[in-house]
């Protein structure tokens, strides 16, 4: 099996979704400069993503929709009937070729992986883009063009995983009642986009574990153990498509979940052994220190490269050079490690009883896959 791939590209650099977004912040450039700083990047490693062209992305988004996108980018004007111009979708100079070099990013993952291997894509993970509009950030669902890439190639079984604070609406919509792609999100409870209720299977297809404020690393841990992994296994994937979003974490602005950033290294670890192929992206995450140290641990795991206790110096740098508006100084702490100190805690009645509502739902999962599949050879 070839070696793990990390996939990145300049347009991350200096783009922005203007100054007061919360993706103002460097996420991309700050894990490739890590990464190349701890000498994790070795140029046989790392794959410039493409621009994927408007045709490639059709298949999820609509011919419209597309061709609005990159008039708003050439003209800089608002198409509020496709979501473009809005608060959290602004107009932007880089608004449709940013996005579809993410796109690019993950058909490239897909061929990476075509006879088995890992692929990480961290400008990936847009998972609230809808066929016909921008939504929550997202103008072009990178996941879903992703997931169809890997069915094209004749793959049957995918699993979704993903682990944002927030729910895939965008996802959710484009596999409501496939028997191919199982999605697995856990995200925080009552919180926008306000989908993925416990209720809500997606016609069969999804597994939706909606989670308080102040969910811990113990409560991560069963729900990684109790839940995803006896999920993914039941659908014996092909392929599993990890998106790794940064904003669970203690720090995030936007969620009210406390989790370290241990939990996703070791979602990485615990999904690794499960198929043959791994894709995993980046996602949300809006805090410039702890988006840059999550997803340079995430490459480490997965290019078996040791976090060191304390940064060297020229990392250290990194870190110490971001600057946000937004927030208070970082501690000392996020500017001089990568990895956090774990964050136990209690496991509460909420989180009990939603896995003991989802558990037998799994095993449902597992023999609907085997009785009702035509698509399985
Ligand atoms: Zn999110």
């Amino acid at each position: 099996m070839s070696d793990p791939v990390f996939i990145g590209a300049r347009i991350y650099r200096g783009s922005s979704y203007g100054a007061h977004h919360p993706l103002s912040i460097p996420r991309v450039p700050t894990v490739t400069d890590l990464c190349r700083t701890l000498g994790w990047l070795p140029t046989d490693r790392y794959r410039t993503s493409p621009c994927a062209k408007p045709g490639a992305l059709y298949g999820f988004h609509s011919k419209d929709y597309i061709t609005a996108l990159q008039r708003s980018e050439v003209t800089q004007n608002t198409d509020l009937a496709y979501g473009l111009g809005t608060l959290s979708n602004p107009v932007f100079p880089e608004m449709y070729r940013r996005p579809a070099t993410a796109a690019g990013g993950g058909l490239l993952a897909a061929e990476l992986v075509r006879t088995g291997g890992v692929a990480y894509n961290p400008g990936g993970g847009t998972h609230h883009g809808l066929p016909d509009r921008a939504n929550g950030f997202c103008y072009i669902n990178e996941p879903v063009l992703t997931i169809q890439r890997l069915l094209q190639m004749g793959l049957t079984r995918i699993a979704y995983v993903d682990i944002d604070a927030h729910h895939c609406d965008g996802v959710a919509v484009a596999f409501h009642g496939s028997r191919q792609v199982r999605m697995i999100s856990v995200h925080e409870d009552k919180r926008w986009p306000f989908t993925g209720a416990l209720e809500d299977n997606a016609g069969g297809a999804a597994l939706n574990i909606p989670v308080p404020r102040g969910f811990n690393d113990t409560e991560f841990d069963l729900i990684l153990n109790d839940l995803i992994l006896p999920a993914v296994d039941a659908h014996a994937p092909d392929a599993i498509y990890l998106q790794c979003g940064a904003d669970a974490v203690t720090e995030d602005p936007l969620s009210r979940l406390t989790l370290s950033n241990r939990c996703h290294i070791r979602a990485v670890w615990a999904l690794r052994p499960l198929a043959s192929r791994l894709i995993v992206s980046g996602g949300g995450g809006y805090n410039p220190w702890s988006v840059g140290r999550a997803w340079a641990c995430v490459w480490a795991t997965l290019a078996g490269q040791e976090i060191p206790d304390r940064l060297p110096h020229d990392a250290e740098q990194i870190l110490r050079g971001l600057r946000w508006t937004r927030r208070a100084h970082p501690t000392e702490q996020m500017l001089t490690t990568l990895l956090d100190p774990a964050r136990p805690g209690p496991i509460s009645d909420h989180v009990r009883s939603v896995v003991d509502a989802l558990q037998p739902r799994i095993r449902g999962l597992g023999q609907g896959q085997a009785q009702h599949d035509p698509t399985v050879g």
